[in-house]
């Protein structure tokens, strides 16, 4: 992409109604533009990372066993009367009415969609384990959106649903997604910690919230530094084996939110020098609520000995919009966003550090090609902005690598490679520099 072609309206200005690092820096990099309280436009580069962290969890999601579907953004209003919840779930449901006076909403979750769909289809024991998972926005009419995407009111969840025929069968699902999430957080460069939680409006008695420690964020959380420390599972996992031994060495340590935070085990647990008491951001929510549905909503499969039974079942939320939010809190530094590779919008980009000059120009085409020939998602600062600008906006949009093509080194054949993440520079030859990203 040529910089110059590119549509990146970053801002000069601080947004003064930011209050937090993520959402000034998505403001200012012009990833996205608020559309109305807590609903927002995604912007070229703000699409590009959220499509990165959607690409991942699906790929995990996939790899975990779960099956992708796509459910719709409205819903009936008699589905959710079905559960109870449509008086339960009170203000933050939009309601809508259509031209013929039904009453439908705007989905927050889908555990009844998923149920309907379920109870029309499987009768057997047979059909499961089934786990089924949609990438699709939701709303929430939340009493106060704020810091950007990270609570908004529109925004982009992942939400995966377990059906299995016993309580044993079920918690092996919840397992499987457990470790899913592990490798989900890690592969976009984020430490997300497995904390018990409180299982809230959806029901149910063994829930995680997966939480990335910040100052910044909205919960208050407690655990033992032990657990920054655990190994992540790697692409080989079994998720067909016994995934006990990962989730106990998990869960071992302490680490809950403030919600169920049991201070008098905490201090008798955790030695005083490894106890954490900061916030966090809860990027992903996983629960096993048991029959709470199938039994509200019929969904029920026959057992080997040929009796119907309710099914148990499990939720299992990621917050891809968050996300980008989270990341940000997690990368960054004075001058801009620091994208872990696996996310960033593009993975580098080339400055020309004297447009009008005729050598740099030439070297700037000839790596831009060749990045571009072998597939590489590149940005090319064509514009005519002096070296400084092109240096802030580099740092501000933060893509992983930057070459900078000036007439000083192109004299004695090279280019500097500067890594965003440390800001550590070295000079080699284009060849060599493009070797870097080839190889
Ligand atoms: P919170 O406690 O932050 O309000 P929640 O517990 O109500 O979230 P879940 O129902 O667990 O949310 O939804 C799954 C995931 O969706 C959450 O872990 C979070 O990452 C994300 N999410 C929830 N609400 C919002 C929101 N208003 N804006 C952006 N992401 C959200
Ligand atoms: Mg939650």
């Amino acid at each position: 992409m040529r910089l110059s072609r590119f549509f990146l309206p970053i801002l000069k200005e601080t947004p003064k109604e930011a209050e937090i690092v993520s959402h000034r820096l998505m403001l200012r990099a012009g990833m996205m533009r608020q559309e109305a309280a807590g609903i927002y436009s995604w912007l070229p580069l703000g699409i590009r990372v959220l499509k990165n962290i959607e690409r991942i969890v699906r790929e995990e999601q996939n790899r975990a066993g779960a099956i992708e579907v796509l459910m719709p953004t409205l819903q009936l209003a008699d589905l959710w009367r079905e559960s109870g919840r449509y008086d339960a779930y009170g203000p933050e449901m939009l309601r809508i009415q259509d031209r013929h006076k039904r009453e439908l909403l705007y989905g927050p979750t889908n555990e009844e969609m998923i149920t309907a769909i379920f109870r029309t289809f499987v009768k057997s024991y047979r059909s499961l384990p089934l786990n089924l998972y949609h990438i699709q926005w939701k709303f929430r009419d939340e009493q106060r959106p704020r810091f950007g995407v990270m609570r908004g009111r529109e925004f982009l969840m992942k939400d995966a649903y377990s059906f299995d025929i016993d309580e044993e069968a079920a918690r092996r699902s919840y397992n499987r997604m457990f470790v899913a999430y592990l490798r989900t957080f890690a592969r976009m460069g984020l430490k997300a910690i497995p904390m018990r939680a409180e299982t809230g409006p959806i029901g149910g008695d063994l829930s995680h919230e997966f939480i990335v420690l910040a100052e910044t964020g909205e919960s208050g959380v407690y655990c033992n530094s032990d657990v920054l420390d655990l190994p992540i599972p790697g692409e080989d996992v079994d998720y067909d084996g016994d995934l006990t031994p990962i989730v106990k060495q998990w869960t071992q340590p302490y680490a809950a939110t403030e919600d169920v935070h049991d201070n008098a085990l905490f201090e008798s647990e955790v030695p005083n020098d490894k106890r954490i008491h900061t916030r966090g951001i809860e990027v992903g929510q996983i629960f096993y609520f048991g029959t709470k549905y199938s039994d509200a909503m019929k969904a029920m499969v026959n057992g080997p000995d040929g009796a119907e039974r309710p099914i148990h079942g499990g939720s299992y939320g990621v917050g891809v919009s968050r996300l980008v939010g989270a990341i940000i809190e997690a990368c960054h530094d004075e001058n801009g966003i620091k994208w872990p590779e696996a996310v960033a919008p593009f993975r580098v980009s080339i400055l020309n550090l004297k447009q009008d000059g005729a050598e740099t120009g030439a070297a700037c085409e000839e790596l831009y090609k060749m990045l571009t020939a072998q597939g590489i998602d590149v940005l090319y600062d064509d514009t005519d902005q002096r070296p400084g600008g092109k240096f802030a906006t580099a740092d501000l949009i933060g893509v992983p690598w930057q070459i900078l093509v000036g007439p000083k080194g192109l004299a004695e054949g090279k280019v500097e490679l500067k890594r965003r993440a440390d800001g550590s520079r070295e000079m080699l030859s284009p060849a060599d520099a493009l070797a870097r990203f080839t190889a």
